[in-house]
């Protein structure tokens, strides 16, 4: 199997430098999705997990961190259990970002990573559009059981992550989101790339309220909130 790789980052993993192994497949199809063609990229241009370790035994004293992104890397439970063994033996930390829905991979695989990322995109009523219609019957469960287990780990280990777009997180849906949270939970907001760019001055400067206001929601329901530009 092949890999999305990126060598070194500054901004996916908090306070580390690290490598991002991206794994593809997804079970959401996420109109902002930057990582929709990760199949077919990696088919073409990826690292087989041989080269990604060689690599990081190489840069070992240049990053502190892996983070573990996709597509989503809890569809694969032994994959990702093989990865995380392999970068502990490397004595570094290990970042995991997930969509949430396998809560019970999750689970099994929490205890091993230092920081749990885990996307919250819209209300739980509206997720169901957003997966794979396979996902239906369990999804809202494993989504609460992914909230939960995240909430019962210390706060600076796990944050939450919304993409504001402004269809999936309209201002109802950061309110039931942020129901969702406890108020120590780190809360990012990122912004949404792709989906509806400002065109000119004036669209620009509603996007900034737009982004505030989303901000503002958030500071109601968490201590710790932050926008990622
Ligand atoms: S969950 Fe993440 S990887 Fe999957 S479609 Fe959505 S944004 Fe893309």
């Amino acid at each position: 199997m092949k890999f999305g790789f990126l060598k070194h980052s500054l901004v996916d993993y908090p306070g580390e430098v690290c490598a991002v192994v991206f794994i593809p497949g997804c079970n959401f199809h996420c109109s902002y999705c930057h990582n929709q063609n990760l199949e077919a990229d990696v088919e073409h241009n990826g690292w087989t997990s041989e080269q990604i370790l060689s690599y990081l035994r190489d840069a070992r004293r240049l990053l502190t961190g892996v983070c573990i992104s996709g597509g989503e890397p809890t569809l694969q439970e032994d994959l990702l259990s093989q990865l995380i063994e392999h970068f502990k033996a490397l004595n570094l930390k290990i970042k995991l970002d997930t969509n949430g829905s396998r809560s019970e991979v999750l689970k099994s695989v929490a205890p091993e990573v230092d920081y749990v990322a885990m996307d919250l995109k819209t209300s739980p009523k509206r997720y169901l559009k957003l997966a794979h219609p396979n996902e239906a019957s369990s999804l809202l469960t494993n989504l609460n059981a992914s909230v939960e287990l995240l909430l019962q780990r210390p706060p600076e280990t796990y944050e939450f992550r919304t993409t504001l777009s402004p269809f999936w997180a309209d201002e109802n849906a950061l309110h039931d989101i942020g129901r969702m949270l406890k108020e120590e939970s780190r809360w990012y907001l990122q912004r949404c790339r792709g989906e509806a760019e400002p065109r000119n001055a004036f669209e620009r400067l509603k996007e900034e309220h737009r982004l505030q206001r989303a901000v503002d929601i958030a500071k109601g329901y968490s201590k710790y909130v932050d926008l990622r530009r």
